[in-house]
């Protein structure tokens, strides 16, 4: 197929495909779906090998948000039984972070709810990554707080973070349907804040809540000009009690062309499949594993994983291999130019391996502290799109595979890692 030859060829020049192509990855057909895996993974291999990263997701905050994402669990006005609680003491962070570190992750993603964090926040948030970097030497930090003021960044490296995640999550055109209470323009400016402050940006996108391919085509491109060091893809996790409940949009040879269509985009980033991995892809996993070159282990925020023994189980049968703390994850000219950037920042390159980061489950992102009024919810059956039908074959509804979150941080039970 002409098409995917040319895909590959730039891929691994590092060349951005035309807008045409990648709507074209979107478009092929489930006879070609192993034909553009196939190429996918000639990329994937280019840049990471077989290896797989690994990513464990800490919830320091969770629910009680003020702002209004409508993919989200923890929006205002949510009736999802999530669990809530406020910000987790360091130790209890550190704890729950070594149990991810002892299944195999090099990154821990620190998130919490809200809008953005207060000064003293990020301090607490500070003090919570000196104690995991004191207990788990080599572990990459990310740190996922929603919208940064002035300075913040900068504190937050300074504090030992290797990376900070704000996720653009839809295209520009159509971020206004999802969240009124922020803009894409806000999200955009965290993102070149932590860029700015030498920390690994981490962004990323949530697939099915209604988009069409030009929006899926319009992120993805945003976010390769934003030059995201990790690109992490969620497929949205339609909660009961959210205003996307009813959005089952997804079938698993669709996420697997979303992800390559990530993948030829933005070749030589780190691709992690997020929240939603195992609701969407379901037995088709392993094949996206020749696409994406990172997953999160365990459980998401506000949702339940599939167990950390069976990701690992995966990932060796599917003839991967988890990348070890001593690996740098990002290719050698990516990891280059971040360590530049930590330079030109004021600070020295990192100490662990070159870093991104990400966070997942349905949380796109995190930011609020201000309460905001209730607001009409974008309707659960319309399309993001507003007059454009979403060009997605329509998914089985499976909300049996959608579990709250009831062990790890916040609880007395033991964490899925
Ligand atoms: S995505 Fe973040 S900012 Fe938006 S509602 Fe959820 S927790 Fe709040």
């Amino acid at each position: 197929m002409d098409l995917l030859n040319t895909l590959v060829d730039k891929g691994l020049r590092r060349e951005l495909p035309t807008r045409e192509e990648a709507l074209a990855v979107l478009a092929t057909s489930d006879d070609e779906l192993l034909d553009v895996v196939a190429a996918a993974g000639k990329v994937r291999r280019q840049w990471f090998g077989r290896r797989v990263k690994l990513n464990y997701l800490v919830n320091l905050k969770s629910g009680l948000c003020p702002e209004d994402c409508s993919y989200c669990s923890q929006r205002l006005g949510s009736k999802a039984e999530i669990l809530k609680y406020t910000w987790l003491k360091p130790d209890e962070a550190s704890q729950a972070a070594a149990a991810g570190v002892a299944g195999g992750a090099k990154r821990v993603c620190l998130v919490a709810s809200g809008r953005g964090p207060t000064d003293r926040d990020v301090e607490r948030v500070g003090k919570t990554i000196e104690a995991i970097k004191e207990q788990n030497e080599g572990v990459e930090v990310c740190a996922c707080l929603g919208l940064l003021s002035d300075g913040q960044a900068e504190r937050l490296k300074d504090a030992g973070a290797d990376a900070y995640n704000h996720n653009l999550n839809t295209s520009e055109a159509t971020y206004g349907q999802i969240t009124k209470t922020h803009t894409y323009a806000d999200r955009v400016d965290t993102v070149q804040k932590a860029h700015a402050a030498g920390l690994s940006a981490c962004s990323g996108l949530i697939a099915g809540m209604g988009e069409s391919d030009e929006d899926l085509v319009d992120v993805v491109y945003s976010l390769r000009e934003l030059d995201s060091d990790s690109v992490p893809v969620n497929f949205l996790i339609p909660f009961e009690g959210t205003p996307l409940a009813k959005e089952w949009n997804l079938t698993p040879q669709r996420c697997l062309r979303i992800l390559a269509m990530v993948r030829f985009v933005c070749p030589d980033v780190e691709v992690r499949i997020a929240g939603g991995r195992e609701v969407h892809l379901r037995s088709m996993q392993p094949l996206a594993l020749n696409i994406a070159n990172s997953i999160f282990l365990g459980d998401y925020l506000t949702s339940e994983g599939q167990a950390g023994q069976a990701d690992l189980d995966m990932i060796a049968d599917a003839g991967f291999e988890v990348e070890g703390a001593g690996t740098t994850t990002l290719p050698a000219h990516r990891a280059d130019a971040l360590a530049a950037a930590r330079a030109a920042a004021g600070q020295g390159p990192c100490g662990s391996s070159a870093a991104e980061a990400g966070c997942g489950s349905a949380c796109g992102g995190c930011s609020g502290h201000e309460a905001v009024p209730a607001q009409a919810p974008v309707a659960a059956s319309a399309p993001v799109t507003a007059g454009a039908p979403a060009q997605a074959p329509a998914g089985d509804v499976r909300p049996d595979l959608v579990a709250v979150r009831r062990r790890g941080a916040g609880t007395d039970l033991a964490p899925n890692a």
